[in-house]
């Protein structure tokens, strides 16, 4: 049986733009049952997943609401970490008791060491949250908002550094020792650089892929599990030439990357945690669908990284 990390994207809890409370029960209640049955299969799961859509509502609360002051991205990622921890810890509590399995799950709120040479507007960026129409957008980059601009509106782009290092580690390696089922590193963790010894949050969001490659590396996991609204990452994507990837080596991951097969900030950084995971010692990586989970593991199904 394998020690497994499993990845899943923030819109498999939530559909973009949309807060429906009873919606995004049902939702990850559907997720945790499939992880549940992957718990059933005997593996050892540790749990992280995304939260873009839920940081662009809380964003949207903030913008539309003006009556509190606005709370800083780290501290938006530490209110996700915990809102979504908390729906993940108690409904993968009632599926795994469902089949049988009496099974602590906790969440660690987690903090992440991000790269401070990355916090510049020349790197990587990200554009979050919900579009603004062209009067609206002006006054907020008036208040030092930076946002860019496509065909659907305005929209706020922020860092997005490299995750370097995950603080609560050796706590993780440790629940995880004592057979706890461990939620980590939600929404990529709380981006935080080192100063002096102390630890300072930035506003930033970092990739949940390559965070959650990190801490597969980190406790030595057998598989990277990707779960994603498509069953396989594909060359061509989205062109009448479009042809879907089984087993690919890291050599051709990197060869199809530079090629530039893989959108940027949705699949590239799944295959960039892909290669880095199988570089660093780890056995196979599978990118999937939450209902081609179980078949993607047992090899029917889903897109496989291997050395
Ligand atoms: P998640 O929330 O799971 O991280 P993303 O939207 O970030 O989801 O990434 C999944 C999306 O990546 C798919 O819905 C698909 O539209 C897009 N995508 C971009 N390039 C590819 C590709 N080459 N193969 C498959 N999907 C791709
Ligand atoms: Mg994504």
């Amino acid at each position: 049986m394998s020690l497994i990390v499993i990845a899943i994207g923030g819109n498999a809890i939530l559909n973009p733009e949309r807060g429906d409370p009873k919606e995004q029960q049902e939702k990850i209640d559907e997720t945790c049952r499939e992880i549940a049955k992957i718990v059933g299969a005997g593996h050892d799961v540790v749990l992280t997943h995304g939260n873009g859509p839920q940081i662009g509502n809380i964003l949207a609360m903030q913008e539309e609401c003006g009556l509190v002051h606005p709370q800083s991205l780290d501290i938006i990622g530490a209110q996700t970490q915990g809102m979504l921890g908390y729906l993940l810890q108690s409904s993968l509590k009632n599926m795994l008791l469902g089949i049988g399995i009496k099974k602590e799950v906790i969440t660690v709120l987690t903090q992440v060491v991000v790269d401070p040479s990355c916090c510049s507007y020349e790197n990587p960026i990200k554009p979050i949250g919900f579009y603004f129409p062209e009067e609206r957008a002006k006054v907020m980059m008036a208040n030092g908002m930076k946002m860019v601009h496509d065909a659907k509106g305005y929209r706020r782009i922020v860092l997005s550094p490299m995750p370097l290092k995950i603080v609560e580690e050796s706590t993780i390696k440790l629940l995880l020792s004592m057979g706890v089922l461990v939620i980590a590193a939600g929404g990529g963790g709380i981006p935080v650089v080192e100063k002096n010894g102390a630890l300072i949050g930035v506003e930033a969001v970092v990739d949940k892929d390559l965070t959650g490659g990190l801490l597969a590396s980190d406790i030595r996991a057998d598989i990277l599990l990707i779960l994603t609204d498509v069953e396989n990452a594909s060359l061509d994507f989205g062109t009448k030439d479009q042809v879907d990837l089984h087993e690919i080596t890291v050599l051709q991951a990197e060869k199809y990357i530079k090629e530039g097969h893989f959108g940027k900030g949705s699949m590239e950084p799944k295959m960039l945690a892909a290669v880095k995971f199988v570089r660093s010692g780890g056995k196979t990586v599978i990118i999937s669908s939450l209902d081609k989970a179980l078949l993607a593991l047992a090899g029917t199904a889903g897109t496989r990284v291997i050395a």
